[in-house]
Parts: structure tokens; sequence; C-alpha cells
């Protein structure tokens, strides 16, 4: 008997219908003698009208009120699950994220998984009930429901996988798994049966939303079987794993897009030691994370400062800088929020040179210009105009030879 723990996304429970289909996939797995603990999203759009509501009670609203609102449309599915669970004739009990418990830090909105205590589940399971666990929650050290982020119900199932030491983590979703690049913008968008962790975790982190980041890096660490796939079609998914597994592997094996991003230049910035320091150091002490960052060489003692940050950061950013102006010499700023990033990911370019340069090659074909530019390891990221976003997407698909036959 296995244990597998089932987590459904958002379109997967987006009405009472689409519930009774989970609880047929959830159904499927007991009839296989397996065991199961499900995780559920809030129904499709719900989380995103809890969140408008709390902007428009009050602009700068408490974030412990606000993860008071928004967790609640998890609470709604894990019930409806299972009554419906519980009319087929399986028994099943909705629990919450304070009832199991998820334990987690005290940042509101994103809260970290500290511990999960499973003795109430294993109890659960023992008694022969499936736990229907509300994803997306936890309870903090002031004993307050806390929020795991955006998409957070990945990362509640896999932490869940790693405390139960379940042998499968399944992420049902509305897309048959991980791909090339989003099916939705590329058409041509080809399905991969494996991805390394490490990529994934990029592609993740570079803005492909099919798994919250920090399920990935849970997944790596604690060697999770992780799998995406669908809740409506029954064909083989998106299997996560180690490198070794992977028998051919591409040079580039992803293309991620990002419009989560806003460019900051600083013109004419006198140019001398620790400049750096007294602009971005204002900026992290604000909690803002800058991404890319290219600097100009100075020409008269003044040089071009061009970084990211994200964009729901922006006006904060702004504020900041404009008390650094009063320390730092700086002659112009502009900025812009309708910028992409666009990364393409592969653990093969460890190994091999050129990645870059038919990057680079592929957008001037097409006259996109590139804004900045930074690489890791295994990845290459360019900033553009947001206007171009598919063009540059299906240019790069097709120059990687990643396009679907
Ligand atoms: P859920 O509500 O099930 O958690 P999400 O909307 O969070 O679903 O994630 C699934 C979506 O991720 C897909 O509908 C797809 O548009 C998007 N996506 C982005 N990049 C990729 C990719 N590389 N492979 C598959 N899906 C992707
Ligand atoms: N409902 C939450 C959200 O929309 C969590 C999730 O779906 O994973 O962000
Ligand atoms: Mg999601």
């Amino acid at each position: 008997m296995a244990l597998i723990v089932q987590k459904f996304g958002g379109t997967s429970v987006a009405n009472v219908d689409r519930i009774r289909n989970v609880a047929s996939l959830v159904k499927k797995e007991l009839d296989a003698g397996n065991q199961t603990v499900v995780v559920l999203s809030a129904m499709s759009g719900v989380t995103n009208k809890l969140v408008s509501f709390c902007e428009e009670a009050a602009p700068l609203y408490d974030m412990r009120e606000y993860d008071a609102v928004v967790s609640t449309g998890e609470q709604v599915t894990v019930g409806l699950l299972s009554i419906i669970l519980q009319s087929m004739g399986v028994p099943a009990r909705a629990w919450a994220g304070w009832q199991v418990p998820i334990r987690t830090d005290a940042a509101y909105g994103k809260a970290r998984i500290e511990t999960i205590d499973t003795d109430n589940l294993r109890a659960a399971l023992a008694a022969g009930e499936v736990p229907v666990v509300a994803g997306f929650q936890g309870v903090g050290p002031e004993g307050r429901v806390t929020t795991l982020g955006r998409g957070g119900s990945d990362t509640s199932a896999v932490a869940l996988a790693a405390a139960l030491s379940a042998d499968r983590c399944d992420i049902y979703t509305d897309v048959d798994g991980v791909y090339t690049t989003d099916p939705r913008i590329v058409p041509k968008a080809r399905k991969l049966p494996r991805v390394t962790y490490e990529e994934m975790l990029e592609m993740a982190s570079l803005g492909a939303k099919v798994l919250q980041t920090r399920s990935v890096e849970m997944a790596m660490k604690y060697r999770v079987n992780l799998q995406v796939l669908s809740s409506f079609e029954d064909i083989p998914g998106t299997l996560v794993c180690d490198e070794e597994d992977i028998v051919e592997k591409e040079i580039v094996s992803g293309i991620a897009y990002s419009r989560d991003e806003a460019k900051v230049t600083l013109q004419g910035v006198k140019d001398h030691p620790g400049i750096a320091a007294s602009i971005f150091g204002p900026l992290a002490d604000s909690n803002i994370n800058v991404d890319m960052i290219v600097q100009n060489v100075s020409e008269q003692g003044r040089t071009d400062v061009t970084f990211t940050v994200p964009r729901t950061d922006l006006s904060r950013a702004l504020k900041v800088l404009d008390c650094v102006r009063k320390e730092v010499d700086i002659r112009d700023l502009s900025h812009s929020d309708t910028v992409v990033k666009i990364s393409v990911i592969g653990v093969g370019m460890r190994t091999h040179a050129g990645v870059a340069q038919k990057m680079f090659a592929a957008l001037a074909e097409r006259g996109i210009n590139i804004l900045v530019i930074s690489t890791s390891e295994i990845k290459v990221s360019v900033l553009i105009e947001e206007e171009y976003t598919e063009l540059a997407l299906r240019a790069l698909h097709t120059a990687y030879g990643l396009d679907a036959k």
C-alpha cells in the first residue's frame, strides 16, 4: 500500500461538478489499494477576489487580517470535497492548517512552513479516513492563520508529502504536465516527460507558475517524488526527478517569462568606490529584492546603473531612491513597468557554449532590443519590452529546436 499526496489546483475545484471529478480521482487511488491525503486550492478566481476585497477595504491593510480573509477560499473547497466523498461512502474529513497543525513563521502573506505535526493525520489515516487539507494556509507563532504566498498550495502538498514520507506527491492541474514553455502562449510547446529538480526550480523562480518555487525547493531538499498531471485527462504527466534519471538531456529544456518586473535606470551617477553599496543598501534595508543589474563604463567620472525590482515594489523602490538622491549625486532617474524577463533554462548549458549567443541572435533577428542581461550556470535571462513577450517566446522556442513536431 502506497501513501500518496494528491493536490488539486483552482481550475480543478472551480465548481461542485469539478469537485465531484476530484472525488472520483481520490476514489481511484483508494480502489488501487493506496492511502491518500488530499490538498486543495480555492476555486479558481476566488483568492483574487478575496485579495481585491482587502485592497478595497483599505490600501494599507494589516497582513494578519489579509491572511484571515484570503485563507477562507480553501476552507470552502475542503468542506465540499469531504461532503462529496462522504456521500460516496468514503470516510473523509476537512482539515484547516491550524488543525493539522502546519506551523509557519510570522511572515504573514508569505509565511514559510517550519514544522508539520503528522500525528493527527496519521491517526485519521489509520482510522481509514481521507484527510482533505486546506492548502495555502498554516498557523503562525501567535496562533493566527498565515498564508504561504500565491500559488502556495503546491508547497502545502510537497511539505505534507515530505513530513509523511509519502511515496508520491501528485500535483493535478489544468495542463497535463510541465511544458518547454507556457503552452497557453506557445502552442508548439512540448510536454517534458521528465525535468530535473534544478531546472524546475529555475523555471518556477523565473516565472513558470505551474509549480510554486518553494514547493520545488522543498521537493529537491527532501527528495519528494513529484509529478505534475492533468485533472481532466488520464495521461502520463511530468516527473520532477534527479539529473541521473534523465537519459536524453537537452541543452535547453525550457523557456520561462515573468511580467513581475520593473526597470529602474539611474543616469549620470557620480562614480567612486562604495557607490553601489549606497544605492543598493537602502533598497535591501527596505526588503526590496534587486534582481538584474548592469552598470555602464564610466565617462568623465559618471556612469549609468540599470536594475530590476519586483513590479509590486516599484513605488516603494522609487521612494527609497528619492532619499538616496539626497546623499548620492545622480543626474536623472527613469523607470518602466512595461518590461518582461525572458529566461532560457537547461542543465546542458554547463557543458555547451553558444547558448546565450543563440538567444541574442534570435531576438536581434526579430528586431527585439535587449535592455538587461543576466546569467547563471544553467540559465540566461534578458529583459525586453513587454509587448514582445509572445514574439520572443515563440522565436526562442523555435531557435532552440523545442517546437513540437
Ligand atoms: P493551479 O490552479 O492548478 O495551481 P496554475 O494556474 O497555478 O494552476 O498553474 C498552471 C498554469 O501554469 C498553466 O495553466 C499554464 O498556463 C502555466 N504555465 C506556465 N509555464 C508553464 C510550463 N512551462 N508548463 C506548464 N504550464 C505552465
Ligand atoms: N488559492 C491560492 C492562490 O490562488 C493558493 C493556490 O492556489 O495555490 O494563490
Ligand atoms: Mg498554482
